[in-house]
């Protein structure tokens, strides 16, 4: 069984449990197990050295560089895109082609950068072929635990997913981002905002405006006092 099934089972027998104490849905959060490996001495760097190492799925084959991920150690924002495109395989950074230097522009406008106060890190580290959408057990899935030790050791404020493949990896829906952006939902009890993903304001540029009014409520629930306590709405 893999990990995944394990925490799906047990996530089930925990909301049979709680139905049947009369006490509604369970709380979400992070689940142990006793064999999951030690991670209580993860880096950055320690994880990024795993990553650099790793064969976990088929896409390490046809990887140049594997994308770790980037930017400031203790951000307040945590950008999770969905997987790295030809410039990023070919360099090692995430979000450095035309999508990046969009990105770039649209934290710079809400006073965010991956030089002082975000991170950037993606659903798979590695490059799917062609770009086609990261396959979701045989890829994200097995990725993913990557991803949650980042996110344990950065500990931001808030996380901003950028568009479908990222958003339907995280939170359990099949609701696309024209119907979410801009909800507040939460990832591992961290207050979490889908928006557009800058490719896809490349391709359209009517998103743009939504695109726009989604990052003003991510720096009001930055400016508020605590993200943490912040609503949490949407489909789960
Ligand atoms: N698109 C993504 O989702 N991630 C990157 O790193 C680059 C482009």
């Amino acid at each position: 069984m893999t990990r995944d099934e394990k925490e799906t089972l047990y996530q089930f027998l925990e909301t049979a449990r709680c139905s049947l104490a009369g006490y509604g849905r369970p709380e979400e959060s992070p689940v142990t197990f006793t064999d999951d490996p030690d991670t209580s001495d993860d880096t950055l760097e320690s994880i990024a050295a795993e990553i650099a190492a790793c064969h976990r799925c088929p896409l390490a084959e046809t990887r140049n560089f594997p994308v770790p991920g980037e930017g400031a150690d203790h951000p307040l924002v945590l950008v999770i895109g969905e997987g790295p495109g030809a410039d990023e395989d070919s360099t090692g950074h995430a979000f450095v082609g035309r999508a990046g230097k969009l990105l770039d522009k649209m934290l710079a406008a809400i006073d965010l950068s991956r030089d002082t106060n975000t991170f950037i890190a993606n659903i798979v580290k590695c490059r799917p072929p062609g770009n086609r959408d990261p396959h979701p057990e045989e890829e994200a899935a097995r990725c993913l635990p990557y991803l949650d030790r980042q996110i344990d050791v950065l500990n931001p404020a808030v996380i901003l997913v950028l568009g479908r493949v990222a958003l339907q990896n995280l939170v359990k829906t099949t609701s696309g981002v024209g119907k979410m952006h801009g909800t507040v939902l939460s990832y591992r009890n961290i207050p979490l905002m889908p928006t557009y993903h800058p490719s896809a304001l490349l391709r359209n540029e009517s998103l743009k405006r939504p695109a726009w009014e989604d990052l003003k409520k991510l720096r009001a629930l930055l400016d508020s006092e605590s993200p943490a306590g912040a609503s949490v709405t949407g489909e789960q």
